[in-house]
């Protein structure tokens, strides 16, 4: 005979670990939080460069894709910004707000994160186990059966916290959307790895200059030149390729639209604010000035050397003398250059997935399955994914807290289907 609870959380990740002490607060039975991976919280302990960034100071519908923007709105607003500040400060963690409104705990350590969370669930009556991978979860009559090879295990209720498929060392590598789909869940296509750096082809001048940033505008454009999406912000040069804020953001966008259109392209602005007529007006202005001159005014000397070369531009040319060809070239580079990304450099690199589960298959006050009666779905799993900045958590949190009260309330699954 296998061990029976009321409630099942199978993932306890930030998602799961909200989800299971919110149902144990708010008297779900015996709620039981299992989880596949050697080490719990792999993912929040990596979060954040180590520190965590917990939530953001304004967090709305427009900073996630996926999901519809109401959809998405309505999970939001049942545990928000402050309901995050109130309940990590309620655990001992406080929060500091940075630049650009990211919070981070005071301590700096992702750890005191994780241990708020775990300790609140201990508090609130959560069993915690793992290493416990759950395989095969099988509706029966008024519940379901978990099964993996720790065991089996009978449940009233089940919320499914596995999280989606980036660095799947630390246990989340996609399994979870394999159980969606048994269980009757359709799963967006494709699902591909979000807030990911892209590549560049070895060799490329912008390579060479690993460690340089700079505020740039990117843009997807179609193969049909359509401008798709732009964002503005940081962008790093790595040894690979390309890194930092603003790639990590533009990422999901370039590589779903390059999926289903191979002339998709990345073109970066390094002049925030012009555009190429702005540009061309600057540098007919030039008169004596030498280009490399102007050039090191604007950009970090290595950097302005490349983009000449990029441009075919002679740095000693006098503006006076440059051609109208060379001009247009140094324009359209500095305006608009196209960049060649080969593609992302893969899930082990990768903060979130893009697509999942569709929210649409969810009741959205309470996160239950619109297909399997007894079934909550939270976190990543789902179709939702935010930008750089704290966002991604307060998904986990509020979708959790959805999802682990609702289950808390809700009653089994009914006897017969
Ligand atoms: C390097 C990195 C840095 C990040 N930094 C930030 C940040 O600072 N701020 C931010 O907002 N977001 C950040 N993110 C994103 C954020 O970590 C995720 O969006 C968030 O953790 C998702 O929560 P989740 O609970 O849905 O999934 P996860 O945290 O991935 O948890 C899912 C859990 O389910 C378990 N699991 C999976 N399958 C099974 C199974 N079959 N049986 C049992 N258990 C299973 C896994 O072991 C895992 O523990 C970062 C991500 C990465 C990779």
């Amino acid at each position: 005979m296998s061990e029976a609870t009321d409630i099942a959380v199978v993932g306890a990740g930030a998602a799961g670990l909200m989800a299971a002490l919110q149902a144990g607060r708010a008297g779900g039975g015996r709620v039981v939080a299992l989880d596949g991976a050697a080490r719990l919280g792999a993912k929040i302990r990596i979060s954040g460069g180590g520190r965590c960034n917990v939530t953001h100071d304004v967090v709305t519908e427009a900073d996630f894709h996926g999901a519809t923007p109401p959809a998405i709105r309505k999970v939001l607003r049942q545990f928000d910004v402050a309901d995050t500040v109130a309940f990590f400060e309620a655990e001992g963690v406080e929060l500091k707000r940075e630049e650009a409104g990211k919070l981070f705990p005071v301590t700096e350590r992702a750890g005191t994160v994780l241990d708020a969370l775990v300790e609140a669930a201990e508090d609130a009556g959560v069993e915690l186990r793992h290493p416990y991978r759950v395989e095969r979860i099988t509706p029966t009559t008024g519940g379901f059966v978990l099964a993996g090879p720790e065991g089996r295990l009978e449940a009233r209720r089940v919320i499914l916290a596995t999280g989606g498929r980036s660095v799947p060392t630390t246990g989340s590598d996609g399994a979870g959307y394999e159980i969606a789909r048994s269980l009757g869940h359709t799963l967006t296509e494709p699902i591909v790895p979000a807030l990911v750096p892209l590549r560049l082809p070895e060799g490329h001048p912008l390579t060479a200059l690993s460690g340089i940033s700079a505020p740039v505008v990117l843009e997807v454009r179609a193969g049909s030149g359509k401008r798709l999406t732009s964002v503005e912000g940081a962008m790093l040069l790595t040894h690979f390729g390309l890194s930092g804020p603003a790639v990590l953001d533009v990422s999901r966008h370039w590589i779903l639209a390059h999926a289903g259109d191979e002339g998709t392209r990345l073109h970066v602005c390094w002049l925030p604010g012009e555009d190429e007529p702005s540009v061309d007006a600057r540098l007919r202005t030039l008169g004596g000035m030498q280009v490399l001159f102007w050039m090191r005014e604007r950009f970090p000397s290595r950097l302005a050397s490349v983009l000449l070369e990029l441009a075919g531009v002679d740095p000693q040319v006098r503006g006076d003398a440059l051609t109208r060809t060379a001009r247009r070239s140094l324009v359209s580079t500095l305006a608009a250059m196209a960049l060649p990304v080969l593609g992302s450099r893969g899930w082990a690199y990768a903060e979130v997935t893009a697509g999942g589960v569709p929210l649409r298959e969810t009741r959205l006050e309470t996160l239950a399955s619109r297909v399997c009666p007894g079934l909550h779905l939270c976190g990543e799993v789902l179709d939702v994914d935010g930008r750089i900045g704290g966002f991604n958590f307060q998904w986990a949190w509020a979708s959790g807290t959805s999802a682990g009260r609702a289950a808390a309330r809700g009653r089994a699954r009914p006897a017969s289907r």
